[in-house]
C-alpha cells in the first residue's frame, strides 16, 4: 500500500484533483458516486491509500483496512437509506471480473430488485 500511484483515476479523486460526487469520508475511505451508475443508487466506496485490488490488502493492515472498509460501506449505506430494502457490496478483481480501476473500490449498488448470478 502506498499513499498515491501516479496515474490512478481513483487517487486524483481522493487528492481533490478529479471532482466527484462525494457521499462520505472516513479517516481513511472515500465513498463517491459512479460516474456511470448501474443502480438507482451506485457509489463507489474506496480506500484513501492505494491498494490495487483485494488481493493486496494483505498481512494485518490489509485486515483491518478491509475490515474498516467494509464497516464503513455499510454505515453509506445505511445513510442512503439502504437497509429496509437491502444492498449489494461487490469488488471486481482481475480482467475475467471486468476491473476497470486498479484501485480498490467496493461497489455499493442499491435501490432496485437484483439478479443472481451477475452476468
Ligand atoms: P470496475 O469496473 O473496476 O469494477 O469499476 C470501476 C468503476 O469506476 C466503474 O463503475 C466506472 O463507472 C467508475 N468510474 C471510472 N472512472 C470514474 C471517474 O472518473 N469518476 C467516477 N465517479 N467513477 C468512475
Ligand atoms: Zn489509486
Amino acid at each position: 500500500m502506498s499513499s498515491a500511484a501516479a496515474d490512478c483515476i481513483f487517487c486524483r479523486i481522493v487528492a481533490g484533483e478529479i471532482p466527484a460526487t462525494v457521499v462520505r469520508r472516513s479517516p481513511d475511505a472515500v465513498a463517491f458516486r459512479d460516474l456511470d451508475p448501474r443502480a438507482p443508487t451506485h457509489v463507489l466506496v474506496i480506500p484513501s491509500a492505494h491498494v490495487g485490488a483485494v488481493r493486496d490488502a494483505t498481512g494485518p493492515e490489509g485486515e483491518a483496512l478491509l475490515g474498516r472498509l467494509l464497516q464503513f460501506a455499510a454505515e453509506v449505506a445505511t445513510e442512503l437509506g439502504l437497509d429496509a430494502g437491502g444492498y449489494r457490496l461487490v469488488t471486481n478483481t482481475g480482467p475475467d471480473a471486468g476491473q476497470s480501476v486498479a484501485h480498490l473500490h467496493l461497489h455499493l449498488l442499491g435501490g432496485r430488485r437484483m439478479s443472481w448470478p451477475p452476468g
